[in-house]
């Protein structure tokens, strides 16, 4: 059986070389991630040109996700390149220093109305936790602060306010320039960071398709505003990510798990796609094993139903990418053998008939020893649908879109099969379908293979028919 949980790898300097991306593709990745707070637009355009032909040359699909900057609010640099803060120090973070000019007492930011959304009390965390500040006085631009939790702060860090509530919009001028490097490089998706509600999504994806890319939105839940908001942005989402780094800044990071829980069930009874992301494989930045706490963190994401689990700087700095892909390879193959079936929306009303056959199948698929599912689909919204009920069956999307054969690389135990039906005899090709899948090797004889498709093949949103077919026996209904 293949791996159901997808695999999404971050290309940095650790991926680069054509030798690196063979091993990489190898090894599994189903979606790459060009990470655009780092490196050169020409940089990525490469790198994005060599996964794709590395991954023609494999016979394999592989999508692209570009994931903008957003607002990440910063320090500045210091003159020193870094400054100690002790516990009891004073120190300020002040808009009206110059941003390359931080010393002992201050430092400039990247967020100029910072003062704006703060007051006496709050607490400023830097340096993704490593650091903590408590506000004393707000003037003119500047936060005074004493330190709580002291450390080295070092040139261009993070920072987050405790709780949420910096207004800084989810797309600043450099994500909307990034939007358009998107687009010219046909992204299959585009994170979105720091959204704050569904507005936010459908903004981005306005300037997604004005710039004429029909790449999917996801998500990136990362402040406090989007758990509140989080019915409409899932809504108005392809998928969302769990993005534990800055989420986990904002709301502390023992309310992590709970939350994760919550967002994944969310989206999966939503129709949303979900990626799990950030330290996952932390430990294999260095280290050639994962810890025993990261492989019960993988698993434990799988066995929530996480589409998806994705690396960072784990497969971007790292000492050795392939091998990190190989070790999550590992443990979601096994984490996946203790899925259980679920009673995914056993009791609600479906407003679509396609969406009454994609649910229908996968009822019959748990419940009969049906060997694969065939979804017959235009965009890949069958597979979807199915793909959010947990089972064990592998679902083929057959598509004659290249743009959706890439897209569904990221759902849950869906695999692309291109398939044109609009060039095939409308009356065989149930007869076709199996060809195909038994040319593939994912079918043998003998086995049990659910159908779906529509009267009108190559039209969308038109599945209305579900077939089971016996692999051998299929030769004799030449009969649609
Ligand atoms: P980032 O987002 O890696 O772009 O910061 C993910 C996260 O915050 O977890
Ligand atoms: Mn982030």
């Amino acid at each position: 059986m293949p791996r159901r949980t997808k695999i999404v790898a971050t290309l940095g300097p650790a991926t680069d070389g054509i030798e690196v991306t063979d091993r990489l593709i190898a090894a599994g990745v189903d979606v790459v991630r060009i990470n655009l707070s780092h490196d050169s637009l020409q940089r990525h355009r490469e790198r994005t040109r060599l996964i794709r032909q590395r991954a023609a040359e494999a016979g394999r699909e592989i999508a692209v996700l570009i994931d903008l900057q957003g607002p990440k609010i910063r320090v500045g640099t210091f003159k020193d390149g870094k400054v100690e803060l002790k516990a009891g120090d004073r120190f300020a973070i002040d808009a009206n220093c110059d941003l390359s000019s931080g010393d002992q007492q201050r430092v400039g930011t990247t967020y100029a109305a910072l003062a704006d959304d703060l007051s006496e009390d709050d607490t400023l965390i830097l340096d993704d936790g490593a650091i903590e500040l408590l506000v004393t006085r707000v003037e003119s631009g500047c936060v005074h602060c004493r330190v709580v939790v002291g450390g080295m702060l070092s040139n261009n860090k993070g920072i987050n306010k405790r709780g949420g509530g910096l207004s800084a919009p989810a797309l600043t001028a450099k994500d909307r320039e990034d939007i358009k490097f998107a687009a010219e490089i046909d992204a299959d998706y585009l994170g979105v960071s720091f959204v704050r509600n569904a507005e936010d999504v459908e903004s981005a994806r306005s300037l997604l398709r004005e710039a004429g890319c029909n790449g999917g939105i996801v998500s990136k839940i990362e402040r406090v505003e989007a758990l509140q908001a989080i019915d409409g942005i899932i809504d108005a989402s392809d998928a969302i990510m769990v993005a534990r780094g800055d989420l986990g800044v904002e709301i502390g990071d023992a309310k992590l798990p709970e939350v994760q829980k919550q967002l994944i069930h969310k989206a999966r009874s939503n129709n949303c796609v979900v990626i799990t992301a950030t330290q996952m494989m932390q430990s294999m930045i260095e280290s050639p094993i994962p810890t025993r706490a990261e492989v019960f963190d993988v698993s434990n994401a799988v066995i929530d139903g996480t589409d998806a689990v994705m690396l960072s700087a784990e497969s971007s700095i790292g000492k050795n990418p392939p091998k990190v892909v190989a070790a999550l390879d590992r443990i979601c193959m096994e984490a996946e053998k203790n899925a259980r079936r679920s009673k995914h929306r056993i009791d609600s009303h479906f407003g679509r008939v396609d969406e009454a056959i994609a649910m229908a199948s996968m009822y019959i698929a748990n419940h009969l020893e049906v060997k694969a599912i065939a979804a017959l689909t235009e965009t890949g919204s069958t597979a979807k649908w199915m793909s959010r009920m947990n089972s064990g069956i592998p679902i083929h999307a057959l598509t004659r879109s290249q743009v959706t054969c890439r897209k569904v690389t990221l759902y849950r135990g869906v695999y692309p099969l291109y398939f044109d039906v609009t060039s095939r005899d409308l009356s065989k090709i149930n007869s076709e379908v199996i060809e195909a899948m038994l040319r593939q090797g994912t079918v043998q004889e003998g086995d049990l293979v659910l159908i779906t498709k529509g009267d009108r093949s190559g039209v969308e949103g038109q599945t209305n028919i579900m077939k089971i077919m016996r692999v051998g026996e299929h030769t004799l209904s030449r009969i649609a």
